[in-house]
C-alpha cells in the first residue's frame, strides 16, 4: 500500500479520520494487483465497492472497444476515487498508468472559466463589459455587432461567434447570430477571451494558468502545449507519457501536437488534475460564493425543444429530477471526455478516453457511482446511444467476427422485431468514416424498416455527397426535408448539392484543351467526377481553390483533350504534412505514371513535383488516383516535350 502523499493530505484537510482511512485505501489500490479485501468509497451517499466497479468498467471498455480511460470521482468536494484503465498505445501494447496524459478537449475551457471568475472577484473583469473595450479583435471588426460581445456571452456560448475560424474564411470570424440571442458553441470565443485576459493581466495564457491554477492547486500532470522531448535531460515539461487517440474502429489517429497553447481545446492532463480544478471552483477556497452561484445562473437555453438544458457562465446546466448538474463535454479527434458535477451535493465525476466512442461510457459511469437521476443519460446527440446498446453490440460483432456476422445479427434482430429506429442510423454513421459501402447498406436497410424516419435519408445524403454522387445525395436530402428533418440544416445541404450539380454539369460538358507548345494548367477543383475529396480555399498563388481531404483510394476524373501523341511533362502542385502521399496518373484502368508527394511541412506550403508520361491524341478521361495519402493538390499541368513527338 502506498503512503499517503503530501498534496493529498492538503487537499483533504478537514476530512474526518474515517474518511481519510477510506481514501488511503482507495489511493493505494492498483488495478494490476489482486486486492485481498474488498475496498469501498462513498459518493452521493452510496457505498461503492471498488473491485466490482473496476470489473464493470473493464467489461464496458471491452464491449465498446475503448482502449484507455482515466476516471476520477468527487464527493463532498474531495477526490474519493481516481483510477486508470487500459491502453494508451494499442500497437505497442502500452498501458495507461497514473501519469498518462489525455487530451482534455473542450474540458480545457474550464481553466479559463476559473481564471475569468477569479478576475471578476478581484474586480479586474466585468462579465458584461464589451470585450473590445479590453482588446480589439481584427477578425471580428468587419461586423459592428462584435461590439456587443461580452465575457458572459462567450462563457455561456451565446456570443454568436462560429466555433472554429478555419471553417470558411480563416481571416475573419463569422458571427452566426446576434450576440446574446442564441446558443452557438464557440471555441474561438474562448480563445478571444483568453487573449483579453492576457491584456488585463499583462501575462501570457501560459503564465497566468501556471500562476493561478497549476502551481497553487499542485496539478502535477497538466500541459498547455505539446513539447517534443528535449535533448536536455533536465528540461522540464516534456510530456512523453501521452495516450494516442483512436477512431471508433480503433484505427490510430494523428496526435494533435500543438506547439502553442490553445485555451479552448488543447490542454493535456490526467483526470485527477481536472477533478482538483473543479473542486477548487466550488470549495470556497479560491472563488467567492457569489461566483459559484453565478455559475449556476442560466444564461441561454441550449436546445429550444428541451427546457432541461441551459448554458451558464462556464458550463452547461442540466435541470434533473432533484438536482442541477453542471457539465462540460469534450471532443477532439480520437478523444472524448466529460465532466458531470452536482453543485447541490458537491459530487460528480470526470472521465477522459482515447476513442471516438468514449462518450458512450457516461451513463453507465453515473449508474455505477453518483447515480444522478436525469434525462440527460437517456441518449446523446440525435441518435447516439449510451452503453449498453444494440449499436455497441453490433460494432463488437463486427470487430470480432467481421461484416458478414454483423449483417447476420442485424437480420435476426429485424426478424425478431427488436431493431430500434436509430440503431442502424448510428451504425451507418459510424461506418461512413470506415467503409462507405457498408454504411450505405445499413442505412438503406433502415429506410426499408422505418421509411418515415428522416435521419437515414439525411445520413445517406451526406455519404453520397462525400463520394461525389450528387444526384443520389439530392434525392435523399429532399426526402429528409419532406419528412421534416430538423437536427441539421438540410436546406443548406440541398442548396450546395444543386450548386455542385450545376457546376459539374458545365465542367463535364466539355473537354479541357491542352495547348501543344505551352504548359496547360488544369485546376484540381475542375474535376468532372470524384470520390471522397473536398474542395477548399487555397493560400497558394492564383489557385483560388485546392482539393483536400484526400484519403487513400480517393480520386478525381478530368475530361482532357490531348492535341498530339507523345511524351508529356506532367507537373503537380501539392502540399502535405506527411510523406505518404502518392498520385497515380491513370487513363481508364491503366496506370501511366506514379508520383510520390513530399512532406512540405504544411497543408498550405506548396511545391511542384514533376514527371513525364506518354499520352495518345484525342479526348481522354484522366484519373488522378490517390494510391497514398494524405496530400492536397492545387493544380496539375501538361506540356508536350518538344523533342518527343511520336
Ligand atoms: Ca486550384
Amino acid at each position: 500500500m502506498q503512503i499517503i502523499s503530501k498534496d493529498f493530505k492538503t487537499e483533504n484537510a478537514g476530512g474526518g479520520l474515517a474518511q481519510l482511512i477510506i481514501m488511503v485505501v482507495v489511493i493505494g489500490w492498483s488495478f494490476n494487483l489482486a486486492a485481498q479485501d474488498s475496498k469501498y468509497f462513498t459518493v452521493n451517499g452510496r457505498n461503492i465497492n471498488v473491485d466490482s466497479l473496476n470489473q464493470e468498467i473493464v467489461k464496458m471498455m471491452d464491449d465498446i472497444g475503448i482502449p484507455g480511460l482515466t476516471f476520477a470521482v468527487i464527493d463532498n468536494n474531495r477526490i474519493v476515487f481516481n483510477e486508470v484503465y487500459g491502453y494508451k498505445n494499442l500497437s505497442k501494447k502500452k498501458k495507461v498508468n497514473n501519469n498518462t496524459i489525455f487530451e482534455a478537449c473542450s474540458l480545457s475551457k474550464s481553466f479559463l472559466v476559473f481564471v475569468a471568475h477569479q478576475l471578476v472577484d478581484q474586480g479586474k473583469l466585468d462579465l458584461d463589459r464589451p470585450l473590445y473595450q479590453y482588446l480589439k479583435n481584427k477578425r471580428l471588426e468587419y461586423d459592428p455587432r462584435y461590439k456587443l460581445i461580452t465575457a458572459r456571452m462567450v462563457l455561456s456560448h451565446c456570443s454568436g461567434i462560429e466555433n472554429w475560424g478555419y471553417h470558411n474564411n480563416s481571416n475573419i470570424l463569422e458571427i452566426l447570430s446576434n450576440p446574446g440571442e442564441k446558443y452557438v458553441y464557440s471555441g474561438e470565443g474562448y480563445n478571444y477571451l483568453a487573449k483579453v485576459i492576457e491584456t488585463i493581466l499583462n501575462q501570457s495564457f501560459e503564465e497566468y494558468i501556471n500562476e493561478r491554477i497549476i502551481n497553487p492547486m499542485k496539478l502535477r500532470r497538466t500541459y498547455l502545449k505539446y513539447k517534443p522531448k528535449s535533448l536536455n535531460p533536465f528540461h522540464k515539461g516534456s510530456p512523453v507519457n501521452y495516450a494516442l487517440g483512436y477512431s471508433s474502429f480503433n484505427d490510430e489517429l494523428n496526435k494533435w501536437k500543438n506547439r502553442n497553447p490553445v485555451p479552448s481545446s488543447a490542454i493535456n492532463l490526467i483526470a485527477k488534475d481536472y477533478a482538483k480544478l473543479i473542486v477548487s471552483i466550488f470549495n470556497g477556497k479560491y472563488l467567492s460564493i457569489r461566483r459559484t452561484e453565478e455559475i449556476l445562473d442560466p444564461v441561454i437555453i441550449a436546445n429550444e425543444n428541451d427546457s432541461s438544458e441551459f448554458r451558464g457562465v462556464g458550463f452547461a446546466l442540466h435541470y434533473c429530477d432533484n438536482d442541477t448538474l453542471i457539465s462540460q463535454g469534450g471532443s477532439n479527434s480520437g478523444f472524448k471526455a466529460r465532466l458531470l458535477y452536482s453543485a447541490t451535493s458537491n459530487c460528480g465525476f470526470v472521465f477522459f478516453t482515447n476513442n471516438e466512442r468514449g462518450w458512450a461510457v457516461c451513463s453507465k459511469l453515473n449508474q455505477l457511482t453518483t447515480n444522478f437521476s436525469c434525462s440527460l443519460f437517456d441518449n446523446y446527440g440525435y441518435y447516439w446511444s449510451y452503453y449498453p446498446s444494440l449499436t455497441i453490440d453490433l460494432l463488437k460483432t463486427y470487430r470480432e467476427s467481421g461484416s458478414y456476422s454483423m449483417f447476420h445479427e442485424i437480420k435476426m434482430l429485424i426478424k425478431e422485431g427488436r431493431m430500434n429506429i436509430n440503431t442502424l442510423n448510428e451504425l451507418g454513421d459510424e461506418f461512413s468514416r470506415k467503409d462507405e459501402k457498408i454504411s450505405i447498406k445499413l442505412l438503406e436497410k433502415n429506410k426499408a424498416l422505418y421509411p418515415q424516419s428522416p435521419s437515414a435519408y439525411w445520413l445517406l445524403g451526406k455519404i453520397y455527397m462525400k463520394i461525389g454522387d450528387y444526384n443520389l445525395a439530392l434525392k435523399n436530402l429532399e426526402k429528409a426535408k419532406e419528412l421534416n428533418f430538423k437536427e441539421r440544416d438540410v436546406e443548406k445541404e440541398i442548396e450546395s448539392c444543386k450548386d455542385e450539380l450545376h457546376k459539374r454539369h458545365s465542367i463535364c460538358s466539355r473537354y479541357i484543351r491542352i495547348i501543344e507548345d505551352k504548359l496547360s494548367v488544369i485546376q484540381a477543383e475542375d474535376y468532372c467526377t470524384m470520390h471522397g475529396i473536398q474542395v477548399e480555399n487555397t493560400l497558394d498563388n492564383g489557385g483560388q481553390q485546392n482539393v483536400g481531404w484526400i484519403d487513400m483510394g480517393d480520386w478525381m476524373d478530368y475530361k482532357v483533350n490531348i492535341p498530339s501523341s507523345g511524351t508529356y511533362t506532367l507537373e503537380y502542385r501539392v502540399a502535405s504534412i506527411s510523406g505518404n502521399g502518392q498520385i497515380q496518373f491513370k487513363i481508364e484502368d491503366n496506370i501511366l505514371t506514379t508520383t510520390n508527394i513530399p512532406n512540405t511541412q504544411g497543408w498550405q506550403n506548396w511545391t511542384t513535383v514533376s514527371t513525364t508520361t506518354s499520352l495518345t491524341a484525342g479526348n481522354q478521361i484522366i484519373r488522378l488516383y490517390a494510391s497514398g495519402a494524405p496530400f492536397n493538390i492545387n493544380w496539375f499541368r501538361l506540356c508536350l516535350s518538344p523533342n518527343n513527338v511520336e
